[in-house]
């Protein structure tokens, strides 16, 4: 049976219309929400971390949970709050047990496992000698300490004893001082990723003082991109574009973070074994891994390495990396076989 609906054609009542312009305006707004690309930044852990999404979401919607995200690292693992965990750790005079959250927990697996494979070149309990070369949170030096002082420190090339429930840290001596500020910001990062996934966004690039994770494609419906800086303390040159097809890319260098002394430079990365800044060839290392985290902290371990050790480190372990290296007043590039490809 047909209905037949019995009305003037194209006359339909003002309150129709006005439904319809409702409707109209209601469905682009809609359709500008599901391509609408968003941003913001701040400020972090010394430097500044920033977003970049498209999807279904505003910034209202994640401001406030990258907020509490990032103080809660704070809270767990900064050296330079007094009452953090991981300060309270530093500061007990025992070897018991010591009770952390599943975070740093998290986090200090994986130096232990950077430590492994690096053969001790990621060291987090290297802390006291970081101190005394002016990069921790006692405050910046002017002068390079003296071999005895640094033969003094308590660092112990061996990993940190962990428990996994509930979780816990160990000291292997009660001296024992540790430092994740090589890693812990490309966790922070990872954490800000997955925030954004439970927050329905696929399209992403996230990042804190240059350690980046991404998702997806960016605005434009291409792979996210990132330059990599020539590796001097002038300017920021682009050295070499990187597509990172969901990878995240960590970036560790000599030619930022350092003092000088009568004309030496000494740089923020400390080689474990000898408990003083490297001096070598190496300029900048970057590093490519589906976790932040992990990328942070090989690439510290790789600015420790020197490039024959950190060639073979790298493609033992099948890892992206790509090396900068000082050739007079310009810098070569040295890929690993998993990078080239
Ligand atoms: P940035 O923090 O400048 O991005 P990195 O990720 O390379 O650079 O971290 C450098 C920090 O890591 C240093 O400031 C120090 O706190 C810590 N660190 C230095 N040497 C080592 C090392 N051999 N192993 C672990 N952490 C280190
Ligand atoms: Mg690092």
């Amino acid at each position: 049976m047909t209905l037949v609906v019995d009305l003037p054609p194209f006359v339909f009542s003002k309150k129709f219309y006005l439904s319809l312009l409702w409707w109209l305006i209601f469905g682009l707004l809609l359709g500008c929400r599901d391509t609408s690309v968003g941003s913001f930044e701040g400020p972090t852990m010394g430097t500044t971390y920033s977003v970049k999404w498209q999807g279904d979401v505003s910034e209202s919607d994640l401001r406030p949970g990258f907020e509490r995200i990032l103080q809660s690292i704070n809270d767990q693992m900064s050296t330079y709050l007094p009452d953090s965990e991981i300060s309270r750790f530093n500061e007990q005079n025992s070897e018991d047990w010591f009770p952390i959250s599943r975070e740093f927990l998290a986090v200090v697996t994986a130096a232990n496992q950077i430590f492994q494979e690096t053969t001790g070149a990621f060291d987090i309990s290297v802390g006291p000698a970081v101190n005394l070369w002016g990069f921790g949170p006692t405050g910046r030096v002017t002068k390079a300490p003296s071999d005895q002082a640094l033969r003094a420190l308590s660092v112990f090339h061996q990993r940190v004893p962990t428990r996994e429930s509930p979780p816990a840290l160990k000291k292997v001596s009660s001296g024992q001082r540790i430092d994740l500020s090589g890693i812990a910001k490309g966790f922070a990062v990872d954490e800000l990723g997955r925030f954004l996934e439970a927050s329905g966004v696929t399209n992403y690039l996230v990042e804190i003082g240059g350690e980046v994770r991404s998702k997806g494609k960016n605005d434009q419906g291409l792979d996210w991109r990132l330059g990599v800086e020539r590796p001097d303390a002038a300017g920021r040159v682009v050295q070499r574009i990187i597509p990172l097809r969901g990878m995240s890319l960590a970036t560790s260098g000599d030619y930022r973070n350092y003092f000088e002394e009568n004309g030496k430079r000494f740089s923020h990365i400390i080689d474990p074994r000898t408990r003083k800044p490297v001096n070598h060839m190496v300029a900048s290392v970057s590093v490519l891994h589906p976790e932040c985290m992990m990328a942070d902290g090989y690439a510290t371990a790789f600015m420790v390495l020197n490039l024959e050790e950190g060639l073979r480190v790298a493609n033992e372990l099948k890892l992206p990396v790509l090396w900068l290296v000082r050739e007079g007043e310009s810098f070569r590039e040295v890929l690993s076989a998993s990078f080239e490809k």
